[in-house]
């Protein structure tokens, strides 16, 4: 019997009435959170986990906390491993819905296949394989349960990825925001545009949320929402102007993240996401083709090693 209370798998914490957010310290690589909606019509997940183990520990705490396990939904709120992997341990019956972008992301993904050697122990996901979802949308759609109602919207534009979604409960104040938040976590646009992930900081805030979730990092109480925002946004920009910096003096991404002093930025975790960020910044403003793997060779070489994780 996996045990649920181990500190670093995670709890669901109550964040309205029959809403939980499954927060996992501390939000670093493949570490992620997850939501659960309780419905009398079948409840609703936002997200699973990484591995395995990560999901089962999950999946056991939902049904301790509902006294059973009836997934009517599950939305995935992009296609990176660390939400998805766990798809393929939910029930049959529960429909597994995403952007449609990110069904195609998700279904081109050769990483659950084998993690290649980026990260440090290697990430074991264990008994899960590929679940793709079963129901895509383009802009938006809502769930009608008996007792709740849950948007779930893509920005309109690239952000964090190109299939992001949202998960918006409008009678709970409550806004699952996937990965368009890292809080306490350095952001991650690699495979998104930054330009994006910027604009959807004042889209977020536009919903006047109770309580919001983010993707990595605490839960963000309505009165520190602006605070969580503007340090988004100062990273950004820091991003930007490094970058700018970079395609002026025609530097490469590795270069110029070497040359930077991240400032108060060095103390998230995961901090060497500065030379992803920028390798999709120059790609984007400097007409540099990007490369995905390029631009985590680099990010190895920055960090001196693969990058640490404790999946
Ligand atoms: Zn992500």
């Amino acid at each position: 019997m996996m045990d649920t209370h181990r500190p670093d798998h995670g709890c669901l914490q109550p964040v309205a009435d029959h809403v939980w957010a499954w927060i996992q310290p501390d939000g670093s690589w493949w570490i992620n959170n997850a939501g659960l909606i309780g419905d009398p019509a079948g409840d609703i997940l936002v997200d699973t986990c990484a591995t395995e183990q990560r999901t089962t520990a999950l999946l056991n705490a939902v049904a301790a906390q509902r006294g059973r396990l009836d997934l009517r939904y599950a939305v995935n709120t992009h296609l990176h491993g660390d939400h998805t992997y766990g798809n393929s341990l939910l029930p049959q019956t529960t429909t597994i819905i995403g952007h449609e972008n990110m069904r195609r992301g998700l279904d081109a993904d050769t990483v659950i296949n084998g993690c290649p050697p980026l990260w440090t122990p290697v990430p074991d996901w264990g008994a899960v394989s590929k679940r793709l979802p079963t129901l895509t949308f383009r802009s938006s759609l809502t769930l009608h349960g008996r007792a709740t109602t849950v948007e779930v919207v893509h920005p309109g534009y690239a952000a964090h990825t190109d299939g992001d979604a949202i998960a918006w409960l409008p009678q709970a104040g409550v806004l699952f925001a996937g990965d368009l938040l890292f809080h306490g976590v350095t952001p991650l646009v690699v495979t998104g545009s930054l330009d994006g992930a910027r604009r959807a900081l004042d889209w977020i805030a536009s919903y006047h949320a109770d309580t919001v979730v983010p993707g990595h990092g605490p839960v963000i109480a309505a009165d520190e929402l602006d605070r969580v925002l503007s340090a988004h946004r100062d990273y950004y920009d820091f991003v930007c102007r490094v970058g700018d910096a970079a395609v002026l003096a025609g530097v490469g991404p590795l270069t110029a993240a070497r040359e930077t002093n991240l400032g108060d930025f060095a103390h998230w975790p995961d901090s060497e996401r500065i030379v992803l960020n920028l390798h999709r910044y120059i790609a984007d403003h400097g007409g540099v083709r990007f490369s995905v793997r390029n631009a985590y060779a680099d990010a190895l070489a920055y960090n001196k090693g693969p990058l640490t994780s404790s999946v």
